[in-house]
């Protein structure tokens, strides 16, 4: 089933593209030396480049540029060996050079794809059109004074990526999905953060409607949406909107628009510009950005292994699920985890206990992966303990339970507890022999036909031996003194 919104002329299908803005991981701005961490006090991060003080000229950085290759390649993308720098010329406060350098006609990057996992299993290939370098503007404090507006020029030339996708995307879901696997590819790359709350990764959602088989209409641009959440909320306010104006007999006309994540809704922010009002023109004061054929190879060859190609071989070399094999790919660390524990071991059930017990503690913990209370190797070591028969699988999760609230090592907590399986069957026999002798109503029914009642005697032993009976063992035990 597509997804589609209601009208009243009948269904509507939506059509998304996306330009996202990604902050490249680097010391350095794009074209000056300085820094880019964030949270630093307002104005100590900015070099004469950055305040665009008279004289001063840019120099490129080449690990930004090597960053965007490497994003690049991530999405299988065509490098373009030669690209170059524009400006793009507009008034804000924060923006003291009057132009923001930026890419137009030759970007670093052309066409590539990003392949989006759907609710159902299935995958969807989503293109990207282009990926392009440019500087971030400053920012302006409108809170910080009752009658001034003051200006940090921190973030003034930090350098960012802009990648455009082909309007490709038909649902919020397929919106959301392709954000989060952008930002998964740029976190194994290393290249983007991906912090959404800290402004590294931000949206412009472009949204257009038409009925089924149409060619695609005007859309709106709903700029700088800041989480993932709130692109698929937008999405679905202006897709709405637009069908009820279309719905009256109305035109959408093409603008830029604004999400009021408050009251779910867009407003027009302004109508919408064009290229031409920018004045782009290419910077006088940069050389065209011409890169060496192996050097874009040597970045190639030292990619680290990406999530499709993670996934595919978590399906290949464990036997996983695509399902499991897709969430425990989703970040590297929880894959490096489920592979740590995995090794020597059923991948399956290592998979089931990340995904189940570990996810289900973390969240409850306010954890990550990366500060788990239980350590690969000591849910590895817990998953020893059920292969060797030193505990059942039922009495595994109360060790893991006490692991995540003490730390402690599985074995201590089995021994301090003793919760040690029991696998003698003089013992079993006997729990056995104790139960049948307190039923013998039921032992009756159960000579008479009533096979059912197995499981009622498997739960009284259990509960006689305080769960820590070896369930094969038992199941034998008792089969042998009903028979
Ligand atoms: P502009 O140059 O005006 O910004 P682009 O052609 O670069 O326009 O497209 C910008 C974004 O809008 C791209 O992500 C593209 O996929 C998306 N887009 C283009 N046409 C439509 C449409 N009819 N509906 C939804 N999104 C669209
Ligand atoms: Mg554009």
């Amino acid at each position: 089933m597509s997804y589609t919104i209601e009208g009243s002329t009948g269904p509507w299908e939506v059509v998304i593209g996306l330009e996202v803005h990604a902050q490249i991981i680097s010391k350095a701005k794009l074209f000056s030396g300085a820094a880019t961490a964030f949270g630093a006090e307002p104005n100590t991060q900015v070099s004469f480049v950055d305040g665009a003080f008279p004289g001063m000229l840019p120099v490129i950085n080449r690990e930004c540029v090597a960053q965007a290759v490497r994003t690049g390649l991530g999405l299988n993308a065509h490098i373009n060996l030669v690209s170059r720098f524009d400006r793009k010329n507009y008034f804000y406060a924060d923006l003291p050079a009057g132009y923001q350098i930026s890419q137009y006609q030759h970007p670093l990057v052309g066409a590539g794809t990003i392949e989006i996992e759907l609710p159902d299993g299935s995958t969807k290939a989503i293109g990207v059109t282009r990926l392009h370098v440019e500087q971030d503007a400053g920012k302006s404090l409108h809170d910080q004074h009752p009658t001034k507006s003051y200006i940090d020029l921190n973030r003034a030339g930090v350098a960012l990526m802009e990648i455009v996708s082909e309007p490709d995307l038909r649902s919020p879901e397929e919106a959301g999905a392709y954000l989060r696997k952008l930002r998964t590819v740029m976190r194994y790359l290393g290249t983007c953060d991906g912090n959404m709350d800290e402004g590294s990764l931000r949206a412009d959602v472009n949204v257009s409607v038409r009925k089924h088989g149409e060619a695609f209409r005007t859309r709106c641009e709903v700029k700088n949406v800041n989480s993932i959440r709130f692109v698929m909320q937008a999405i679905e306010a202006e897709a709405k909107r637009q069908v009820a104006v279309w719905d009256d007999g109305g035109t959408v006309e093409q603008e830029t628009r604004l999400f009021d994540s408050a009251r779910g809704l867009t407003r027009s922010m302004r109508s919408k510009e064009h290229a031409h009002d920018y004045r782009y023109f290419p910077d006088p004061d940069l050389l065209p950005l011409v890169l060496d054929e192996a050097w874009v190879d040597a970045l190639r060859s030292a990619l680290p292994e990406l999530p499709d190609a993670k996934r595919a071989r978590f399906m290949r070399d464990y036997g996983l699920p695509a399902y499991d094999s897709a969430v425990l790919v989703a970040e590297q660390a929880t894959a490096d985890f489920f592979e740590a524990v995995a090794q020597g071991r059923e991948a399956k059930q290592a998979a089931n206990w990340i995904m189940g017990d570990l996810f289900a503690a973390l969240n409850r913990t306010g954890r990550s992966i990366e500060t788990s209370p239980v350590s690969a190797a000591s849910l590895g070591t817990l998953l020893d303990l059920i292969a060797d028969n030193t505990i059942s699988g039922r009495i595994a999760k109360e060790v893991f339970e006490a692991m995540v609230e003490t730390g402690d090592a599985p074995m201590a907590i089995v021994e301090a507890r003793g919760l040690r399986q029991v696998t003698d069957t003089g013992a079993i026999d006997s729990a056995v022999a104790a139960v049948l002798a307190a039923n013998a109503d039921k032992v009756a029914d159960y000579r008479g036909g009533k096979e059912k009642l197995f499981g009622f005697f498997v739960g009284q032993v259990m509960k006689a031996m305080a769960g820590k009976g070896n369930p094969a063992l038992v199941n034998e035990a008792l089969k042998r003194a009903l028979a």
